[in-house]
C-alpha cells in the first residue's frame, strides 16, 4: 500500500471487465503500487444506472490479489463482506489481499456495525476497513462512524479514513467541486482518532481539472495518502467518467505532488 510511506491506492471508479481492471492492475503493478481500487458494487442515484458488475468480477479480483495486489472494494451492506470473501476463495483469490470500503452514502449504524462485525469474524486479520465521510458535513457523526464500527469489535489498527468532501447544499462553492472539502476538520478527525487519513481527489474535484486543483490544495495538510480514480479509457468509463485520470495523468500527479 506505501508508496515512498503514503498510502496511494489508484484504480477506476467501477470494476467494468476482466480487460478494464487487470490492464489497470498490471499499469500499477509496474509503477510500484501494491493497493487497487476494484468496485464491484456501485452505490447509485437512480434505477437504472451501471450498479457494477457484482460477483462476476470477483474471479478479476482473484487474478490480481494472485499478482499480490492487494484490491479495496466497496461494500454496501454486511451480506457484501460475506460473499465476497466466500466468491474469491472459490476462485482461487488470496483473501488476505483485500480491503474493504464504507462508502461515503451508506453510513447508518445497522451498516456500519454489521460490517464491521463481519469483517472482524470472517476476514483475514490483516484485513482493513476503508471508511470514507458521510455525504453531510458534521464532525460528530463522522466520529460516530469510528465509534460504532470500533465498538462492533473491530480494532482501530484496522482503520483507514478518507476524506471526500461533503454536499455543497447551497453553501457556496467557488471552485465548481462536486463535493466541498474541509481540509481542517478531516484534520482534526485524523487528530482525535489517531487514525491515518485519506484525501479523495476525485470524488471532491468531479472533473479532471479539478482533480489536480484538490491534489494542490490539500499537498500543505498531512494527508497519508489518497485513493483516486484512474481508469484506461477514461471517456468511456461506465461511470464517473469526467473525473477519471489516464495513467500518465496519474504518473504526473506523482511526480508533482510528493507529499500527498
Ligand atoms: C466511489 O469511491 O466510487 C464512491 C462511490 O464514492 P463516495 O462513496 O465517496 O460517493
Ligand atoms: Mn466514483
Amino acid at each position: 500500500m506505501a508508496n515512498n510511506e503514503r498510502i496511494i491506492i489508484p484504480g477506476p471508479c467501477s470494476v467494468e471487465s476482466r480487460e478494464q481492471f487487470l490492464t489497470s492492475v498490471s499499469v500499477f503493478k509496474e509503477m510500484g503500487i501494491d493497493t487497487v481500487r476494484g468496485t464491484v458494487y456501485k452505490p447509485r442515484t437512480r434505477p437504472g444506472e451501471f450498479e457494477g458488475v457484482k460477483l462476476k468480477g470477483v474471479p478479476w479480483i482473484a487474478e490480481a490479489t494472485n499478482l499480490g495486489i492487494t484490491v479495496g472494494t466497496e461494500v454496501l451492506m454486511s451480506q457484501n463482506v460475506t460473499s465476497l470473501i466466500k466468491c474469491l476463495d472459490k476462485n482461487g483469490g488470496d483473501p488476505t489481499k483485500l480491503l474493504f470500503w464504507l462508502g461515503s452514502r451508506n453510513q447508518n449504524q445497522d451498516v456500519q456495525r454489521g460490517i464491521a462485525r463481519r469483517i472482524s469474524k470472517e476476514a483475514p486479520n490483516n484485513v482493513k476497513l476503508l471508511i470514507k465521510n458521510q455525504p453531510w458535513n458534521d464532525e460528530a457523526h463522522w466520529l460516530g462512524i469510528v465509534d460504532y464500527v470500533v465498538s462492533a469489535g473491530l480494532d482501530p489498527s484496522r482503520l483507514i479514513l478518507c476524506h471526500r468532501g461533503f454536499c455543497a447544499n447551497g453553501h457556496g462553492n467557488p471552485h465548481n467541486f462536486r463535493n466541498i472539502p474541509d481540509f481542517d476538520m478531516a484534520m482534526r478527525v485524523k487528530e482525535k482518532t489517531g487514525l491515518p487519513m485519506l484525501l479523495d481527489p476525485s470524488h471532491i474535484g468531479g472533473s479532471v481539472e479539478n482533480v489536480f486543483k484538490v491534489v494542490g490544495m490539500a499537498a500543505e495538510y498531512p494527508f497519508d495518502g489518497m485513493i483516486i480514480e484512474v481508469h484506461p479509457d477514461p471517456p468511456h468509463a461506465k461511470t464517473d467518467n469526467k473525473q477519471q485520470l489516464t495513467f500518465q495523468q496519474f504518473y504526473e500527479m506523482l511526480k508533482l505532488y510528493k507529499n500527498i
